[in-house]
């Protein structure tokens, strides 16, 4: 039970033809069939070892946009029992520092356009440095290297990766994916997504995510479907290569949905051959959902986290609409439980956080047994997630339990009222939080990109009049250009709160 590509498998799939492509990148067209990416996969784990030693539980950390070699790494750790250390290339120094610092790496992998964050790193970190691309590279060495296979075989509680959380959900720690949380995810995903060898998809979620991991090993590791690669989102390519790939499944955030709804390009675009999508991240806003089926692709919206999974439940395609705002229920080998502060199961309807258990659950956070205590109760993983369950068994994200905010006594869920606003006429986007309030404790504000100026406070508040009871009405109005958004395309409320 591991997370690697193994010979076996792709003769068994029948994959072993340099006609089943499994990786493309959408800018350059240039490809790799599993065979080779199985061969490169060999040659890579022989260089890595071969000149610098690299052996099992060494970190390696990768600062990259998203590139067949970064995926062909990925597969060449693994053979030696090595852990990659994925790093938003998009942090700052100081971020970057914390997660060299953290996780000690043995070697650290960029792309020349990253030199500089390498080289500024603090002078205790010892890790050697090599390029990605270009002379004297990962990609151009690997190429001189032997294709044996390294006899090595890891255990399933082998790391495989250790991935730093967004920083949506505070301090960034190192979340520790073993080869048994990947294969479990991979085998969940695939059978809840029916995903087969004839499958294609076109992804930009970026591999410093576990979003951009859960596109690429689900349908690697036990269905050979074809990954179309971008290095960033961008409406247009998405809706073109989409159309030109024939792709069949479609992976976003709501963000990016809403783009490329607003794209001139959408209402031309033919993307009859799309199955579905698989929406995640942040609750994804009902109208946006009606706008996706009109043009013939139904939204499964789905739940994942860095820490479990990350797919962890999905919607079914019959119910993108009859359960519309749904997350759906949980995947196979998934047990959710909704409990109240003292950890009591709470009944259908009943708001509480959303704990998880099973084979897809994170092994800890790397060096930090304090936050894996916090985290990891009794073998139940609790997600800080507010959800409900409905008396059909169908799940629904409340809120983030921090965000939760409680006006005159009563709690009041952000989630809600940003789906009210969102509805509002004139409104693009929408975010709240909870501010203090001498009168009520807590009240809501709420953050607005709003599509012309003739879009006022009181217009807005009308429209809650007509949905909301009255203490969940946020009591201030704020007009934004755009909203602080991570490079996941999720709303930084963290920033909304130092902004408030
Ligand atoms: P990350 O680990 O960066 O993938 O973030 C995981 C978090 O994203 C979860 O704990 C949730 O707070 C949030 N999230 C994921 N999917 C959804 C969804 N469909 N609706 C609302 N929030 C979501």
């Amino acid at each position: 039970m591991t997370a690697s590509i193994e010979l076996d498998w792709l003769k068994k799939w029948d994959l072993y033809s340099p006609k089943n492509i499994a990786i493309k990148d959408g800018e350059t067209g240039r490809e790799l069939s599993y065979a080779q990416l199985f061969e490169m996969a060999n040659r890579g784990s022989q260089y890595l070892r071969g000149t610098f030693g690299i052996s099992k539980g060494d970190r390696v950390a990768v600062l990259a946009t998203n590139e067949l070699e970064y995926v062909i790494l990925f597969f060449a750790l693994q053979r030696l029992g090595a852990i990659m250390v994925p790093v938003n290339f998009r942090l700052t120094q100081r971020e970057v520092d914390h997660i060299i610092t953290d996780s000690a790496p043995k070697l650290v992998i960029c792309q020349e356009a990253f030199i500089g964050i390498l080289e500024k790193l603090p002078t205790s970190v010892k890790a050697e440095k090599l390029l990605l691309q270009g002379p004297h590279s990962f990609a151009e060495e690997i190429l001189k290297a032997s294709a044996e296979v390294y006899p090595f075989v890891p255990e399933e509680t082998d790391p495989v990766m250790i991935l730093y959380t967004s920083g949506t959900t505070g301090s960034p720690k190192g979340a520790i994916l073993t080869h048994k949380m990947i294969f479990w995810n991979s085998i969940n995903t695939t059978f809840r997504l029916n995903i087969s060898q004839t499958d294609c998809t076109v992804s930009f979620l970026p591999f410093f995510h576990t979003g951009g991991w859960n596109v690429l090993t689900t349908p690697f590791i036990h269905r050979g479907a074809k990954v179309v690669i971008l290095k960033k989102f961008d409406a247009e390519q998405i809706l073109l290569l989409s159309e030109k790939e024939k792709a069949t499944i479609l992976f976003g955030v709501p963000t990016t949905m809403d783009m490329m709804v607003r794209s001139p390009l959408f209402a031309k675009s033919d993307l009859s051959s799309i199955r579905y999508s698989i929406v995640g991240g942040e609750p994804m806003p009902i109208e946006l959902i009606k706008v996706w089926d009109k043009k013939g692709i139904p939204i499964r919206q789905g739940y994942g986290l860095t820490e479990f999974g990350p797919s962890v439940f999905s919607l079914n395609e019959e119910d993108a609409l009859r359960k519309i705002g749904s997350i759906g229920f949980p995947n196979f080998y998934v047990e959710a439980k909704v409990v109240d502060n003292e950890g009591h199961e709470l009944g259908a309807d009943e708001i509480g956080e959303l704990v998880l258990k099973g084979p897809a659950c994170m092994q800890g956070y790397w060096h930090n047994e304090k936050a894996t205590k916090e985290t990891i109760k009794d073998g139940w993983l609790y997600t800080g997630d507010l959800v409900r369950r409905d008396s059909e068994g169908y799940y629904y994200v409340v809120g983030r339990k921090k965000e939760m905010f409680i006006s005159g006594g009563e709690n009041v869920y952000p989630v809600e009222l940003e789906q009210v606003l969102r509805a509002c006429p004139g409104v693009l986007e929408v975010a709240v939080i909870g501010v203090p309030d001498e009168k009520w404790g807590e009240v809501g504000k709420a953050f607005i990109v709003r599509q012309h100026e003739s879009v006022l406070t009181q217009h807005l508040l009308d429209h809650c009049l007509q949905n909301l009871a009255k203490f969940k009405i946020p009591k201030h109005f704020i007009f934004l250009d755009a909203l602080p958004k991570g490079d996941s395309g999720k709303i930084l409320k963290r920033k909304l709160q130092e902004l408030a």
